[in-house]
């Protein structure tokens, strides 16, 4: 394919600016236009559940410094939205009903906030996080003496949970599972999540799904009500495929299918982040990855395929989290649930590192609190290493890879 002289990118999130990013870090000189609902310059969402949710900081961090986008010929389409692709001509449709054409597209929209399919699941007063603006309207809720039900123990369950303490109000969690985390992590360390919270004055009620939403709280299935003064719906995200559909492109997995150049099956499209569900070389299958890295280095990645190469993406996946006084980072892809769990370190002092092995080799590994073994860390779990339990529990972990 002769080089393209206009590329289009759907989505203004961390994905879609890191594609623009990198092509001009690659010298491409053609037009690059993103399109975005948002009417923000790209930011990026982690600190949406943790700093800017507590207060330590104003805003998110940028995915590029501004002015960035002007000076690098890089034009923002901000507060659009798109409403169609017709790939066969090459063209978008913005909601103004305009329609602008391109060599090359890619998709990066993202994911928006699941809501329970139960009565009153619609209520106005839930909150979701998923904006900016949804995490800056949360905080102001966020006080002493104020009660807060967090629906959904997991990552940003948690970390709301955190940041409401944090902030001085009274918390209760729910979740039909019985611990948090415990279908990423397992009831091991899921266990350090529950005991981290419960110390920190959370109040469980796990193993009970809700049934409903009320004015004043949630009602669980086994009858009871909790009460609270806001309600904050955790409980994952849908991909945003609307467009990848209407589009006819094939989707696997929950998301846009991509081979592991991320091209779409349509070759001159691709897509990034949250939606892709990316034919991983690694896995020998289907990945869909919701994390920053992944939206981050893929972002990256797409660059190169939409400039011609055909270079495998091939990272494993990467996230952290942050609750109170713990940091962790988890490396790779295991199933908690069957995997073979080893810890070195203390679960207790939540001063450890979590493996999970599956027939002898590393599948991932998670650092709590310990922040001297990241390299290695990574290293391992990118050679897939043949280890046993011992060598994890006492060997020098650069001495494995
Ligand atoms: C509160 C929160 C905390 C998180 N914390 C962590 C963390 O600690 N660690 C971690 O690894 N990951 C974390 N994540 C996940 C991580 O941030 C996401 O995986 C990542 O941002 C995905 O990037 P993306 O660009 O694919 O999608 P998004 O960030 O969702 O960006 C997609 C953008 O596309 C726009 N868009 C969608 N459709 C259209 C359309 N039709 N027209 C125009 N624009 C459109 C959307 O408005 C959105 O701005 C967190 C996520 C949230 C919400």
């Amino acid at each position: 394919m002769a080089e393209p002289q206009r590329i289009v990118i759907i989505g203004s999130g961390l994905a879609g600016a890191s594609t623009a990013g990198a092509l001009r870090e690659r010298g491409y000189d053609g037009a690059v236009v993103v399109f975005g609902r948002e009417r923000h310059q790209p930011y990026e969402l982690p600190a949406l559940s943790k700093d800017v949710l507590v207060g330590n900081a104003e805003w998110p961090n940028r995915v590029h410094e501004p002015g960035f986008y002007e000076t690098h010929g890089v034009e923002l389409r901000l507060g659009v939205e798109v409403t169609e692709v017709r790939v066969g001509e090459r063209v978008i449709v913005d909601s103004g009903g305009a329609t602008h054409s391109y060599d090359r597209l890619v998709l990066a929209t993202g994911s928006v906030p699941r809501r329970l399919p139960v009565p009153g699941g619609d209520l106005p007063g839930l909150r979701v996080l998923r904006t900016v603006e949804d995490s800056l309207a949360l905080r102001e809720r966020l006080a002493p003496g104020v009660r807060v039900v967090v629906v959904g123990a997991g990552w940003i369950g948690c970390e709301v949970a955190a940041a409401a303490r944090v902030r001085g109000a009274e918390v209760t969690v729910v979740d039909p599972v019985d611990l948090p985390l415990r279908r990423v992590l397992g009831p091991v360390v899921g266990e350090v999540f529950r005991n981290l919270h419960a110390e920190r004055g959370v109040a469980w009620r796990l193993g009970v799904g809700v049934d409903g939403f009320l004015p004043n709280g949630v009602r669980l299935a086994d009858g009871s009500v909790v009460e609270g003064d806001v309600v904050v719906v955790g409980v994952g995200a849908r991909p945003s495929l609307e467009l990848a559909e209407k589009a006819g492109l094939a989707l696997a997995e929950g998301g846009v299918a991509v081979d592991p150049a991320l091209r779409t099956s349509v070759p001159e499209v691709c897509a990034v982040g949250d939606i892709a569900a990316h034919d991983h070389p690694r896995y020998g299958r289907r990945v869909r990855v919701e994390h920053w890295a992944n939206a981050k280095d893929q972002g990256a990645h797409v660059a190169g395929t939409l400039l011609g190469r055909g270079d495998p993406y091939v990272a494993a996946p990467y996230f952290f989290s942050d609750q109170y006084d713990l940091g962790m980072e988890y490396r790779g892809l295991a199933d908690a649930e069957k995997d073979q769990l080893v810890v070195r370190g203390s679960l207790a002092a939540r001063d450890f590192t979590a493996f999970w092995v599956r027939d002898g080799r590393l599948r991932a590994a998670m650092n709590v609190n310990q922040w001297d073994d990241g390299v290695a860390l990574q290293a391992l779990v990118d050679s897939q290493a043949a280890v046993s339990p011992d060598q994890l529990r006492s060997s020098s972990l650069s001495d494995l890879v």
